[in-house]
């Protein structure tokens, strides 16, 4: 975990998922960051979220791992080499208030354990990547299934954005937005990640 340096993330990357929130769908990506605190593993342990502060809302995503530095020019396939099923957890009452008086969404993104990882897996190469959905399992039942061929900033326009704007190098993770079907956890969920019928990791919920 502690190799990890930056942790980008792509907001409203997938049209249903901007509507079902009620957001505009962005013109040019539009990203946050969570400080490397927010990580943690799924290994199928409890992960302890705050039970104080309104709605926390799961947000499943792919995410990439950057393994080498970047450079102009460089593709997808040269520049990821593992891939991961994550969760954006997600204060959504806190956000709500934060949009509304046009604060930054750290505190409503950026809390401990709000950044989820599966194991990582090689990267399979983009064209693979689009063959297998991923998705997320609430107590068994399937709540959000995605692909990256429907995103609305494919992933290296999202690198090269990154990059751009912000830096990008080995070691640095991209969550890279979240489908439609976000929706509260509550004491006790399990949640398992799914890459198209294999568990990548899996987690129940404390609130405290
Ligand atoms: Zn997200």
């Amino acid at each position: 975990m502690n190799s990890f340096k930056n942790i980008y993330c792509v907001g409203r990357n997938y049209i249903p998922h901007a509507k079902e929130l009620k957001n505009p769908v962005p013109s040019s990506p539009f990203f946050f960051s969570k400080p490397t605190h927010a990580l943690v593993e799924a290994n199928g342990q409890e992960i302890t979220l705050p039970g104080d502060r309104g709605t926390i809302h799961f947000e499943v995503e792919l995410v990439i791992r950057i393994d080498k530095p970047y450079k102009k020019g460089l593709e997808v396939d040269e520049l990821v080499g593992g891939m991961a099923v994550g969760i954006d957890f997600t204060l959504r009452d806190i956000q709500n208030e934060l949009k509304k008086k046009g604060y930054p969404w750290l505190i409503a993104k950026g809390f401990p354990n709000s950044a989820v990882l599966s194991n990582f897996i090689e990267f399979p190469g983009i064209e693979e990547c689009k063959k297998v959905d991923f998705a997320l399992l609430k107590n068994g039942q399937q709540v959000q299934i995605g692909n990256i061929k429907d995103m609305v900033f494919d992933l290296q326009t999202i690198i090269d954005f990154s990059a751009e704007h912000f830096g990008l190098g080995k070691g640095d993770i991209i969550f890279t937005g979240t489908p439609e079907g976000v929706g509260p956890v509550s004491d006790g969920d399990h949640l398992s990640l799914l890459l198209g019928e294999q568990v990548l990791g899996d987690c129940i919920i404390k609130l405290s």
